[in-house]
Order: structure tokens, then sequence, then C-alpha cells
């Protein structure tokens, strides 16, 4: 840091001003400060990686600071980074580069446009290539890159969960391709794998079989959308699946692609066709059930007389504007109570699994007072909530992990929406 000399400074013997007196010290001016003095190696390392320029526009407003969810557990956001890189930081070495959960409500309020995510991907994209990044991320991406799924399971067990089913999705990956399927269901690494996720995965199949529908999966041939891997740094990975996976699309004739991953629907949206050139009918299955809510109002004849609160996952709201469809099914419960938490729509909390924070929990639990899905039942639990709702694969078992380490079990159920409309469908 250079040394600041804050004494000099410049004033007139005489001065009057629009007649008054202001010579001597009334006029004095001190010199600006250095900030330039501070060593910017980093700050200008950010700014020249490619995706990353923004960061350079932050003015220090801190309209981001006051919405950003590590912000509400910990100190972070990007006009704090700023200031870090500006005195001195090196990002590139430094757990701030992967506290950030990509969850998009620093942009939604910034007159800058400082936009996390891409600056996040970009620098951390560099780390990766050096191969120095933290050990949990460096696990699961070897995972993904072997098995096509994080946790390192068999491609061959992906689609066991539909195992003892009474009505079993079509298993595409054992046709030849001939026979057109009206839904191609992309189930996802946690619905196909989490016991707690798969626990939906079934719940969403009996709700599809009650409606009527032809739909498949793409069974062991699946493999992880790589939104999330993507956005920890891994583009080669993150094209080699979007390559696989859109083959798959192509393969198999359908009407609609319904995915149950609000991050493989942001990966099959935004992403994918810049790779494939490709475009999909995509939906959401909250979208695709809301499509279909005449059909599915009369089939719920059980109520479920309890007071519900949802959380809106942040790919889903945030990043793709769908904050309706998941409420209109919500709504649609017999005898269920629905109630808004504080933090809702765009202004909505984040569960702390995006952006690779599904496997960060260690490196963030270095720098916060509490995981943001602690922070999130807590809020649910404050309004009155027994029950959270959820319609992405990784909060039932972020937040059901939550409730326990906040010793408030029994106070708060989590559920997915899947499982509740099964429930008033008479289901298990
Ligand atoms: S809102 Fe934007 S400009 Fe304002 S402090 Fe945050 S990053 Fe900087
Ligand atoms: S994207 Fe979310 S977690 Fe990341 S800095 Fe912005 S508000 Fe914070």
């Amino acid at each position: 840091m250079s040394e600041h000399e804050y004494e000099k400074y410049t004033e007139k013997e005489e001065a009057v001003v629009e007649g008054v007196d202001i010579s001597g010290i009334w006029n004095r001016m001190y010199e600006p400060r250095e900030l330039t003095g501070y060593d910017l190696t980093f700050m200008d390392k950010v700014t020249e990686t490619p995706g990353a320029e923004s960061m350079g526009w932050c003015y220090q407003c801190a309209q981001c600071v006051g919405v950003c969810p590590v912000d509400h557990v910990g100190s972070y956001g990007p006009r704090k980074l700023f200031r870090k890189l500006q005195t001195g930081m090196n990002l590139f070495e430094n757990d701030d580069l992967w506290l950030c959960t990509t969850c998009m409500n620093c942009l939604r309020v910034c007159p800058k446009e400082v936009d996390m995510m891409k600056i996040m991907p970009a620098v951390r994209e560099q780390v990766v290539l050096n191969g120095s990044l933290p050990g949990e991320i460096q696990e699961m991406l070897q995972n993904v890159s072997e098995y096509g799924n994080p946790m390192g399971e068999s491609p061959r067990k992906r689609p066991r969960w539909t195992k003892g089913l009474e009505n079993p999705p079509r298993d595409l990956s054992k046709e030849d391709g001939s026979d057109p399927v009206e839904v191609l269901w992309y189930v996802s690494d946690y619905f196909s794998y989490h016991q707690r996720g798969q626990d939906a995965a079934k719940a969403l199949t009996r709700v599809l079989n009650r409606l009527g529908l032809d739909f498949g999966i793409l069974g062991s041939q699946e493999k992880c959308d790589g939104d999330s891997q993507r956005l920890v740094g891994e583009t080669g990975l993150f094209e080699e699946l979007a390559q696989h996976n859109d083959e798959q699309f192509q393969k198999y004739e359908h009407d609609t692609l319904v995915v149950t991953d609000p991050h493989a629907y942001n990966a099959f949206k935004n992403h994918y066709p810049k790779i494939t050139g490709n475009e999909y009918k995509l939906a959401h299955y909250t979208q695709y059930l809301r499509g279909r809510l005449g059909e599915l109002k009369p089939l719920l004849t059980e109520s479920y007389t309890k007071k519900l609160t949802f959380h809106d996952p942040c790919y889903l709201g945030r990043h793709n504007g769908e904050y309706l469809a998941p409420r209109e099914l919500i709504e649609a419960v017999p005898g269920a109570e629905f109630i808004e938490m504080y933090r809702c729509r765009e202004q909505s909390y984040c569960c702390g699994g995006g952006g690779g924070g599904m496997w960060l929990d260690g490196v963030t639990a270095d720098h916060t007072q509490e995981r943001l899905s602690e922070n999130r039942v807590k809020e649910a639990i404050e309004i009155g909530a027994e029950v959270l709702v959820v319609c992405c694969p990784y909060e039932v078992s972020r937040f059901e992990d939550a409730v326990k380490s906040t010793d408030n079990e029994g106070k708060l159920e989590v559920l997915d929406i899947a499982e509740i409309l099964d429930l008033c469908m008479g289901g298990e």
C-alpha cells in the first residue's frame, strides 16, 4: 500500500466568494487520496478476463450487498469484492471466489450491471485450468466426467428408482426410437439418485399417470445437465454434456421436453442452443402441470389442511422469470393455506445450492455464521408455515438437513410440489 500524504492541501490567502470572505483555512482543498496507489494487479487480471469485465464497472453504491443472501449470513456481495480487489486481494486464490451462489439477486438491483453470473464462471474457469480449485469441487467434477453424475454413481443405476412402480415411465434407452413419446422427461441427478429426490420422482410419475400421459425417460443414457459445472468454470465438461444430452433429445421424437430441475431448465433454454444449434420445446414440470390444471384439479380429491409456504428456486424464478406456475399448483391444493415468506418471488432468498454451492458447504461454513438453507427454514418457521414446498431437486435434501441442524425437527416438513399433488390424488 502506498503512503498517503494527507497533509497536502492548497489554500488561497485571499478569497472572497459572492461577497463572503473565505480567506485562509476556509478554502483549504485537500489533494485527492491516491487510490491507485494500491496494487491493482489482480483487479486488472479479473477485468481483463473475458466475461469478467463488468467487475470493474462497480461504483460502490451498495445496492447489491443488502440483497446478497451470503451477506445475510456473513460478509459478501459484489461491492465488497470490488473493494477488496481494489485494495489488492487475489481473487484467484481467495475463498471469496467460491462463496457466490450465482443467485442473481445483485444483478437485479445493480445500476451498473455488474454481472456475477458471468464474472464467477469466467474467473473460476482460469482457476480450474490451473487445477487449484477446492477439493469438494474437484471430486464432483471428476465424478461428473467419469460417471455423468456428481455423486459418482453408476449410470446403469440411474433409472433404478422406477423399479417397483406400478406404471413406470417408458425407458426410451431400451427402445429403438421409432415410437414417439408425448413427454420426454429429463429426470436429473438428484431425482434419480438421492433417496428424497426419488420420492418426488415417484410421486410425479403417479401424477403423470393419473393424467393419462404418455411419458418416457432417457434411463441410463441421461447425463448431468452440466449447468452447475459450467458455473464452477468447467466449460469443456459442460459442452460435452450438452452435446451428449442433445443427441438423446434428438433421438427420441417427443412433443415436450419436461424437466424437474430448474438448473437443467436454465441450461437447456439459455445455454445448450448456443452449443448444439437446437432449440427445445421446454417446460419445467410445474409449468407443464399448470397447463393441465383443468384436468388436474378434479383429481385432487383429498384435502391437505396444512399451512404451506414456497421457496422460489433462483434458476426458475429470478433467472427465468417463472413465479406463477408453482403458486397456481399450490393454490389448487384443497384445504391448504398458502402463506408467503418475507423474501419471495424476485426477492426470494437462496438455498445456497446454486453455482456449485451444492458441493461447497465446507468452504462456505468457514465464512458464514449459518448455512443459507438454515436461514431460510428459520424464516419459514417464523411465518408459521408447517410445510416448506419446493420444486427443485437440490432443495428437499438441503432444507431437510437444515431443519435438523437448526433443531427444528417436527416443526417443518419439506415436500416437493409433486409429492403434495400425489397425496391429494390419494397417493402414498
Ligand atoms: S449494486 Fe452494482 S454498482 Fe452498486 S455497489 Fe453493487 S456491484 Fe457496485
Ligand atoms: S449472485 Fe447472489 S450470492 Fe452472488 S454476489 Fe450476487 S447476490 Fe450474492
